[in-house]
Formats: structure tokens, sequence, C-alpha cells
């Protein structure tokens, strides 16, 4: 029998009714080797923004159970069952561990398309994938990293070495869950340190999946915890533990400029934050393919509903080709009308609460009010399915002041500006307090070149956008934040160098 989509989305739904009927998410955090509930018994109702079903209760973590998960990472750092396993070791258990994330690749896709709300179909392509190649990755980097020799005099012999930092604390959001606690704990975990990760109180349910699987792997018992709660609970307490020797943050510049008030409260902790942006698609008159780029702008917004760091969300385009690049993107947004998140065909899904629409909602209100012209959109969809969705929308002749040139919107809400000269578009580019990526459209590769280094950004993609890889870094500038994840940069966040200064006889 062919398996038509309406097939698979019935066995989807089939799937996670029967879940729920027999109560089989568990909400329960990870610590020391084993699924506990929060010391006090507290729990949270996670809600799935699909359709606004009751998923489970979550543990509620508080300042207790970060202290028993940061003690059990410390105790598992300190006696070396895993910092000083052998390298290839250590290897084998996360490449093991990134095999079974494949295989678990339709239980994970599901868990995190009902507790965030993305397609089925990416959960499947884009998030399992690309969590297990994470972890597979910095498996491969254990056994080939080097330390060095410094040119000494040859009375001496100086080895600087990387260790690893102790215990790691993670906090993630709910954009992307397993593939931000990927981001931390590939390099993280493949450096040898322990771990406690704080998923996002709004998408915690696979974090603590993929940590009973790297135990199944043989990743020993507390060198991996996950403690589920709140942002102002158990993420600040996670923060502002004295135990804990480095943090890699990932979330909004307002809770990214915390992390650096609790580090300086507490223990000077390094600090590494990846936080929000606005990032520019600057298309130029020499563009080769206006119609690529527009269809490319709106793909690229429009992906995982707008809530994407790096989603393109102001367009900057030069008035002569603005026509013609603004109607391909607009030709993008019947095909992106939000659907059932469930459906194999469906390209845009909820919004992860109702908190979040009524942020983007709002940020839309204040286009209308600030004059900018809504060209497509703007309303909210689906509402009689209990969950929270938004049209794809777009707004023309956006100033660079309004609201909706400056915040992060979060949401698939396209801000578009034009320009007149390569000047004026590097100066909008730049006009804003975020720094994450951007993009420059032109067939000219001097222009290309001259506008990518005038761009203050962490990346700048040419001629397409976001077609990157673990293999390169991924982070921002200015209040896009300071730390680097993917690549072998990301681990010199999580290691000390140490040199060891030896007399030669
Ligand atoms: P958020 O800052 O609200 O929360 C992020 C995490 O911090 C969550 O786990 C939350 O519980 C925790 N948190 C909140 N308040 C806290 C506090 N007072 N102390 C300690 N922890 C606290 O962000 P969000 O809404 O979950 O995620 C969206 C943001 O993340 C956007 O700004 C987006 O751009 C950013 N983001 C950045 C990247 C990147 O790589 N640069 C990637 C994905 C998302």
């Amino acid at each position: 029998m062919t398996d038509t989509p309406h097939r698979q989305t019935r066995l989807w739904h089939d799937r996670a009714d029967a879940w729920l009927a027999e109560g089989r998410i568990d909400g329960r955090a990870w610590i020391g080797g084993a699924r506990v509930a929060a010391a006090d018994g507290q729990t949270f109702a996670c809600h799935s923004p699909i359709d606004g079903r009751l998923l489970t209760q979550v543990a509620r973590g508080q300042r207790e159970d970060i202290d028993r998960a940061v003690a059990a990472a410390r105790r598992s750092f300190d006696d070396g069952r895993w910092a000083r396993k052998a390298p290839a070791v250590r290897k084998r258990i996360l490449q093991r561990w990134a095999e079974l994330i494949t295989q678990h690749k339709d239980e994970l896709a599901l868990l995190e398309t009902l507790d965030m709300g993305k397609p089925i179909q990416y959960s499947l392509s884009v998030d399992v994938p690309a969590a297990a190649r994470c972890i597979a990755w910095y498996a491969e980097a254990i056994d080939k990293v080097y330390d060095e020799i410094a040119p000494t005099p040859a009375n001496a012999l100086a080895l600087i070495q990387r260790e690893p930092v102790g215990v790691v604390g993670a906090i993630v959001p709910w954009n992307y869950p397993m593939i931000m606690a990927a981001w931390k704990l590939g390099p993280a975990l493949a450096m040898g340190n322990s771990v406690v990760l704080k998923p996002s109180e709004k998408s915690p349910l696979t974090a603590m999946r993929l940590a009973e699987l790297a135990a199944k792997a043989g990743l020993p018992e507390g060198v991996l915890n996950v403690v589920p709660g709140y942002g102002h609970e158990a993420g600040e307490a996670l923060a502002l533990h004295p135990d804990v020797d480095a943090l890699g943050f990932t979330g909004s510049t307002r809770v990214g400029r915390k992390m650096l008030e609790y580090a300086g409260r507490s223990n000077l902790k390094r600090v590494f934050n990846e936080l929000g942006g606005k990032s520019a698609f600057v298309v130029f008159d020499d563009v080769d393919d206006p119609v690529r780029a527009g269809r490319t702008v709106a793909q690229a917004l429009f992906f995982n509903q707008g809530e994407s760091c790096n989603a393109p969300s102001r367009l900057l385009v030069h008035e002569a080709v603005a026509d013609a690049v603004i109607d391909a993107a607009l030709a993008e947004v019947p095909k992106h009308q939000p659907a059932d998140p469930l459906s194999p065909a469906t390209v845009m899904g909820a919004l992860v609460d109702e908190g979040q629409l009524r942020s983007v909602m709002g940020h839309i209100d204040s286009g209308i009010q600030q004059g900018a012209r809504l060209l497509a959109g703007g309303r909210q969809a689906r509402a009689d399915s209990g969950g929270h969705y938004v049209e794809p929308t777009v707004f023309d002749h956006v100033q660079p002041d309004m609201r909706i040139a400056q915040e992060e919107i979060f949401g698939p809400v396209l801000s578009i500006l034009r320009f007149k000269d390569e000047a004026e578009a590097i100066a909008l580019a730049n006009g804003t307090d975020y720094g994450l990526q951007a993009s420059v459209w032109s067939r000219h590769l001097d222009r290309a070149h001259r506008v990518a280094r005038a761009l203050k950004a962490g990346t700048v993609h040419v001629n397409q956008y976001d077609e990157d890889d673990i293999t390169v870094p991924f982070g921002g500038v200015k209040q896009s934040g300071n730390g680097r994840d993917k690549s072998l940069h990301a681990l010199d966040k999580y290691t000390e160098l140490k040199t060891t200064w030896i007399r030669v006889g």
C-alpha cells in the first residue's frame, strides 16, 4: 500500500495519541544516571503548541536539584571516570550515542514536534540528523586534536596542553532544542568535561531523552545531567552555582546580560553567550537572479516559523530590483501557510506558546501603527485548533527606526527596507544592536567581498543563505554574543590551556 501523506499524518497522530493515552512521555529530570522527580516533587504542565493538549508534567527543577546535579557532575569529573578515559574510548561512546540518536529518529522527531510545534518533516530531516552529526563530529575530533610544544631555548621543554575546564553548565533555548543542546554537549563532552544541561521550560522533553540515550551508549553516570525548570529558578541557580566552571548560554540578549552578572556575583565562571539577531539580507542591483534572492529570503525567514536566531528578518533591497525581489518573496507566502505540524506536507508549524504568539502579534500591530505597509499576512491562523499559529507576514516601506526594523521578532515577519547605494545599504545593515549573520547578493565578487568585510556579523553569506555546516563556527558580534558554537573553535570554550615548563639538564 502506498504511504500517502494523509496516511502518514494519521500514523503520527495515532502514535502521539497512544503516547498520551499511555502516559508514556517522561518529564522527569536526569541526574546521576537516573530519572528523578524534583526534590520537592513540584512539576509544571507541558502543553503542545500544536493543539494545546497536555503532554506531561515536567519536573520543576530548583536550587536543590541543581545542587544535586552539579554535585553528581563534580564527582564524575574529579574521579576521572570520563575525563581520564583514553580518547579512543570516549570517541567510541559518543559515536555510539550519535548512532542511537539516529536509530531513535522517529521517536525524537515526534517528541520535538509535539513539544515545540515545528513541522515533523523538519524534525526528521533537520533536527535529529543535525544533532546526531554534531555529536559524531566531535566524537571524531577527540583523538585528532593535538597539543603544542613551545619554541623554547634548548634547556627547556614547554608543553601547552588543553585541559577540560571541569563542570560545564549549559542553558539552551526552545527553538532548536536538540540541536542547541548538541552544540554545547558535543564539544564539552569531547574535551572530557561533565555537564549540567538546563533545557528551556518551553521545550524540555527531548533533552532528557538524549541523556538517557547517552547513558545507553556508555557515558558514565553523572557525566551528563539534565535539570528542566524555569529560567529564574533552575537557570539562575545553575548560572550562579559556585562549583560550575564554565557556562555555555544560548538565548536572548536580555538573559545573556544576566549570565555575565551571575558570573560576576559568583565565581567568575567563564561565560559564552550565543544571543539574538536581526540579520540583514542585502540585495544589490547587480544581483544575478533577483527571483532566487526573493525566494531564498522568504524560505529562510519562514523556516522554523521564523523562530531562528539567524532568520534574515530584514530584507534590504536596492530600489532598482525591489519589485522583482519582493514579488518572488511574496510568491512564497501561499506555500508557507501554517498547517498541521504532524502532516509531512507542512512547512510552517505552530509558534512555541501563547506568549510567543502575543509577542509576534504585538510586533505586527506596531508595524501597522508605525506606518509600514502590510503586503501579506498579519493575522493569527488556525485559532480553532487550540494551538498558536501566525500567517507568514511581509511589511514593505519599513523605516530603520521602527520596532520591526530593530527588535528581534522571532516569528514569520519580514521587514523590507529599500536603499539607493552601497554606503546606505551597509549603514542600514549595521544599524541594529545585533550582529549575528548577514547575506550579500551581487554578481560582482569585489562588491561581495567589500560589503562582507564591512558588515558587522559573525557569518556573512554570499548569494545564498544558511548553507552552512558543523565545520564552521556559528556565533555573533555586538549584542549577538561572544561565543562560537560548532567547528573545532568551540573546543576552546570548554578547555583551559595549561603550560608545563620543564627544565632540561
Ligand atoms: P531566553 O533567553 O528567554 O531563554 C533561554 C534559556 O535561558 C532558557 O532555558 C530559559 O529558561 C533560560 N533563562 C531565562 N531566564 C533566565 C535567568 N534569569 N537565569 C538563567 N536562565 C534563564 O530565550 P528563548 O526565548 O528560550 O530563546 C530565544 C532566543 O534565543 C532568541 O533571542 C534567539 O535569537 C536566541 N538564540 C540564539 C542562538 C545563537 O546561536 N546565537 C540560537 C538559538 C536561539
